[in-house]
């Protein structure tokens, strides 16, 4: 008999390949706003200080200590003064093209498609991210998983944030799931796995990057594919 009935997924770099997206969109801005030109900055040097100022601040997200909105409002300004690009001027439309276009992107997390279509002919999907409405929403459309999900809860729809009960509890609430007949899919120990952990639920820990840890996971995978092993031959 099947164990679950309701599935619930994370959506950044669980199903929706964030890093991809946003070096897609890194280097077209690059190229718009023209940072190669004066001195010798490459859009490789502006890539992978995006991304370690970006880790660092999530770290801080994560933790609680500073809210999107500070991300948003520091992350280029602070790569900018790391690469000793000073006071440019372009910097608050950079900011802005970065949050409208990379939701656009529509790269996904390999199997993703595959593995989402065949799923949901046997279960009810969800989605519970921390993210904005309207940003999340614009990922799911263009990426085209619109389709797949019943219930989309970011983390401003549930005033609450993963790895808060609170979040989890509002999103089974609005799926009329209980715990018991739920999993949690997600790649973020903390937020998705301890916090679906917290009320109760089921979880499968997806480690593309096959880090270790001591942490007690219901299943682990590297790739989606895996899921059929879990999840279709019950
Ligand atoms: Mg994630």
């Amino acid at each position: 008999m099947k164990k679950y009935k309701h599935l619930f997924f994370d959506l950044d770099e669980t199903l929706w390949d964030y890093k991809a997206n946003a070096v897609d969109t890194l280097i077209e801005l690059f190229e718009k706003f023209e940072l190669g030109t004066n001195g010798d900055l490459t859009a490789d040097d502006f890539v992978a200080e995006f991304f370690r100022t970006n880790r660092e601040l999530w770290r801080k997200f994560d933790k609680r200590l500073i809210d999107k909105d500070k991300i948003r409002q520091d992350r280029f300004p602070l790569i900018f003064e790391r690469l000793g690009v000073d006071g440019h001027e372009d910097v608050a439309a950079l900011q802005k093209s970065f949050i409208y276009e990379s939701p656009k992107k529509g790269k996904l997390i390999d199997h993703a498609d595959e593995i989402l279509e065949a799923l949901s002919k046997h279960y009810s999907m969800h989605i519970i991210t921390n993210g904005f409405e309207e940003i999340q929403a614009t990922k799911l459309k263009y990426s085209g998983l619109e389709m797949y999900f019943q219930e989309v809860v970011t983390s401003e729809r549930a005033n609450a944030q993963k790895p808060d009960p609170g979040i989890f509890l509002f999103a089974m609430e609005a799926a009329n799931a209980k715990a018991s007949e739920s999993v949690m899919i997600g790649d973020n120990l903390i937020t998705d796995i301890q916090g679906a952990r917290g009320v109760g639920m089921e979880q499968v820990f997806f480690n593309p990057g096959k880090i270790t840890h001591d942490l007690e996971v219901t299943h682990e995978i590297n790739h989606l594919f895996e899921l059929s092993g879990i999840l279709l031959n019950v």
